[in-house]
């Protein structure tokens, strides 16, 4: 049993001591002492299913005992001593990263976040083209490092400090709540002028998800990226392809997000899922990309440490021995078509989206307006913590439930989230 700080206690430290920038969920905050696999335990020793995941990040499940023993065994041998020298664990991580990578996506560079992964890429892109230009996405989110909040395509996460120099923003291809509904060829237009118009005619390159995360499980209008990819090589840039989320099997039906739009990219950023929750990012490109980089020293500190790639090469292996993408295709159609019933019992559903284990539900008061429905999202949030379940929200209204659960989750997991989704909507 838990014998720390109470919880008052230790929101009282968190409040006088740690940055008031932090928000948390809920208006009692959950503390939370134990994880194991797709479950959390607050210090009460409450059980609650996790179907956030750490926002996203804990892959193969809180604790899974490969992950743990490869980083306690790494951290009793060695622990750091960066990059400078040579050592087994990066090495050999490199080559099995690279080995499920398609094409000639075959060079890592190892960082510590998903923001410090995507500015890499975007040096990269410019460093490798000669050119200054990124498009991003309205609605993209791929960090908040300075570099990377330019790319950014929410004003809720934007202070007002300079930002985005040469970032050009495209409208998005969303199909449920974008200008030009599903039509994934109108929307890509948008991107040629946005070229033609706001750029020399040259880009460094393009920067989206596969499908958008914080954005709220926003699915690309079909046929787009292999419109706009085509574009942006057509203006001398790079693509580029945010794994953050997408990555490691979790859409269930491909092993890489883009795989499901059919593209393939120049760069792949990655992060989150690729540690379990540990702290582990990774930019994978070609050979000649990864070549640009070399032409000045380059070097991170914490960059492919031993404990973190010993974490993320047993990572990699928990994702093939527990047949994570083939239970994350299974367990993530049968919540799908569960949330697809529950829409048609209750009118405040607007829309069901995503694949595998990355799921959302937009909130809306009416659907023909598609009001975003922000009170009532937060309201069943709180209720199905009190039911013993946690789920995401997101969108830039706030009204989208994001359910990205650690990729063990089961059946009988995906029917307890849906019994508790039904209760609390039925009581609003
Ligand atoms: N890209 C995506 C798609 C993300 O969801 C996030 C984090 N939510 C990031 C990048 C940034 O990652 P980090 O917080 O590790 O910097």
């Amino acid at each position: 049993p838990y014998t720390g700080p109470s919880k008052a206690e230790v929101y009282g430290l968190r409040r006088q001591f740690l940055s008031p920038a932090m928000f948390h969920h809920f208006k009692d905050p959950l503390m939370v002492v134990e994880g194991n696999m797709q479950y959390l335990y607050d210090e009460t020793g409450r059980r609650y299913l996790d179907a956030f995941a750490g926002i996203v990040t804990v892959s193969v499940g809180h604790c899974h005992p490969r992950v743990t023993a490869a980083v306690m065994q790494q951290s009793k041998l060695l622990q750091h001593t960066t990059t400078i020298y040579l050592h087994p664990e990066v090495a050999q991580y490199g080559k099995e990263l690279t080995d499920r990578m398609p094409g000639n996506l075959k060079v890592a560079y190892f960082v510590n976040s998903g923001s410090e992964a995507n500015d890499m890429a975007i040096m990269m892109a410019r460093l490798h083209t000669g050119n200054y230009d990124i498009l991003a996405l309205r609605n993209a989110y791929h960090g908040l490092s300075e570099s990377t909040m330019g790319l950014l395509g929410h004003h809720t996460w934007k202070p007002n400090v300079p930002q985005g120099f040469g970032v050009r923003h495209l409208m998005n291809p969303d199909p449920y709540r974008g200008m030009l509904g599903s039509d994934g060829k109108a929307y890509a237009a948008d991107a040629k002028a946005v070229i033609e118009s706001a750029t020399p005619g040259q880009v460094a390159g393009f920067v989206a998800e596969t499908i958008q995360g914080v954005g709220g499980t926003v699915e690309l209008a079909e046929g787009y990226l292999p419109a706009v990819y085509q574009m942006v090589r057509d203006a001398g840039g790079v693509c580029i392809a945010d794994e953050v989320q997408t990555g490691f099997g979790r859409t269930g039906s491909d092993y890489w997000g883009f795989q499901n739009a059919g593209v393939q990219p120049d760069i792949v950023t990655m992060a989150k899922g690729i540690g379990n929750g540990l702290p582990l990012a990774a930019v994978v490109t070609t050979p000649e990309i990864a070549a640009t980089l070399a032409r000045r020293l380059h070097f991170n500190t914490f960059g492919g440490n031993p404990v973190c790639a010993a974490g993320g090469r047993a990572v990699l292996q928990a994702v093939d021995e527990d047949g994570i993408q083939a239970n994350a295709a299974k367990v993530g159609a049968h919540l799908k078509e569960a949330l697809l019933e529950l829409q048609q019992r209750h009118d405040i559903i607007g829309d069901v989206r995503g694949r595998g284990l990355m799921l959302g539900v937009e909130m809306v008061r009416d659907r023909a307006t598609k009001e975003p429905a922000g009170p009532e999202t937060a309201q069943v949030m709180e209720r199905l913590r009190h039911l013993g379940v946690l789920i995401g929200k997101g969108g830039l209204y706030g009204n989208v439930f994001r359910i990205k659960p650690p990729m063990c989750l089961t059946i009988a997991d995906a029917d307890f989230l849906i019994q508790a989704m039904d209760l609390a909507l039925s009581e609003l």
